[in-house]
């Protein structure tokens, strides 16, 4: 008896696939090699057979271990990517580029508007600003140049600081005027960093990037703040889009038009794995047809529920809420779990804040910090903040701070969200 439930949210098709990559890796990558022989062909069969993977997996015995006998890393087509994690936490990957352009592909069609504007463009020019960890260039130096920061696919990696709202003047002037002469066609970036930038551009007079068409949000899960300052100052005609991509899959879910998160469920077998109360799932993924480095139910980390109904945007592929990482969940007496995305509800995106942090300390204690504009913010808002938190975390006690910095993570991620109250299996 296990407490945990799954459910699968691909269709049999995929599950088919997933049985093939079962054998693949069970022959030919050698920390599947101890894998028993399939009995049945079901999902039972597959949930009950093939154990879940998780991160500390693939990092040990990397390469040997986990990618497939005889690759050949160095050939042209295998891209070598690393996870922004810190320390222990990192972890470094390989996959194919025609699996990653073929599963990013799969999950634009969420997007159908962002799809077409991307096929209509050639020789494209895209622009980054996200945490300088999550690049292979080094963008937190500010003596480099706009082509010691422009990756092969035409990506230029704008120059940000390691702790985003310590980015020094100088840095947003030249991230800023990169973007007026490179003219990037769309946009690959954090959501709280754009927004970031985005205020200090209006405060420099700028109300405009020229040539930006559309907008991906990733990296770290966008807030309804960062969203709404991002939304505000492109307008209705460039899309803001939230997409999940992952260093180790690549693009795993997109925004909807309509404002839902659909899971790429076809390149993946994907399956939800809920724990306790609630519907809230991790999502385990399953790649599909990766004969470099497969991935066999691998646990994400990241916890989604499913709508009840289907998605009126029309789109077949599953349609979730991402309520966040596992991690970075609070919790209130009781066993009341709030997750970073109904924490980010009740924050909702105040006129007059640029970004927030809720953090629960080991003692349980909840603190929401804020970081007003310069015109500030409306003063009875941070108070009905805090006595909701207060309220659905059931008796913890919440400070409320107004704050003139918020740190980033070690690893240069700014999180909005973040817990050291370690509960159960801490992972
Ligand atoms: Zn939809």
């Amino acid at each position: 008896m296990t407490a945990s439930e799954t459910t699968l949210l691909s269709a049999p098709a995929v599950l088919a696939a997933a049985w093939r990559e079962h054998a693949f890796a069970r022959e030919q990558v050698p920390v599947f090699g101890d894998l028993a022989a399939p009995t049945g062909t079901t999902y039972e069969h597959f949930r009950d057979l093939v154990p879940v993977t998780r991160k500390p997996d693939y990092r040990t015995g990397f390469p040997t271990r986990v990618v497939a006998r005889g690759a050949d890393l160095a050939a042209p087509d295998v891209l070598m990517s690393h996870s922004s994690g810190t320390g222990g936490d990192r972890l470094t990957s390989v996959s194919r580029l025609y699996d990653l352009s073929a599963r990013q592909e799969t999950t634009m069609r969420t997007h159908p508007t962002f799809a077409a504007l991307l096929s209509s463009i050639s020789g494209q020019r895209v622009g980054r600003y996200a945490a300088p960890n999550c690049s292979d260039v080094e963008c937190a130096n500010p003596l480099t140049t706009i082509a010691d920061r422009t990756l092969r696919d035409g990506t230029l990696v704008l120059p940000v600081a390691h702790d985003l709202f310590t980015t020094p003047e100088r840095m947003v002037r030249q991230a800023l005027s990169e973007l007026q002469e490179y003219r990037p066609h769309w946009l690959y970036t954090d959501a709280t960093h754009l927004s970031f930038l985005i205020t200090r551009a209006r405060a420099a007079g700028i109300d405009r990037f020229p040539g930006v068409r559309a907008v991906l949000l990733t990296y770290t899960r966008a807030t309804a703040t960062a969203k709404r300052i991002i939304r505000d100052f492109f307008g209705p005609s460039v899309p803001v889009v939230e997409v999940i991509s992952m260093s180790e899959l690549g693009w795993v879910a997109m925004e909807c038009p309509r404002g839902r998160m659909h899971l790429n469920a076809e390149s993946f077998l994907a399956e939800l794995r809920a724990d306790g109360d609630g519907p809230a799932g991790e999502l385990m993924l399953t790649t599909v047809g990766d004969r470099l480095s497969p991935h066999l139910r691998y646990a994400t980390g990241d916890m989604y529920s499913r709508y009840g109904d289907a998605c009126p945007c029309g789109a077949t592929s599953p349609s979730v809420r991402l309520e966040g990482r596992a991690s970075e969940a609070l919790h209130g007496v009781d066993g009341v779990v709030l997750w970073p995305r109904a924490v980010d509800e009740i924050v909702g995106a105040p006129d007059g804040m640029l970004a927030y942090r809720v953090h629960q300390d080991e003692a349980g204690d909840v603190e929401f910090s804020y970081l007003p504009m310069a015109d500030g913010m409306p003063s009875d808002e941070p108070e009905r903040i805090g006595a909701e938190l207060a309220n659905r975390l059931k008796g913890r006690q919440v400070r409320v701070r107004e704050s003139g910095y918020l740190a980033s993570q070690r690893s240069g991620k700014y999180i909005s969200c973040t817990s050291a109250y370690l509960v159960g299996d801490p992972r």
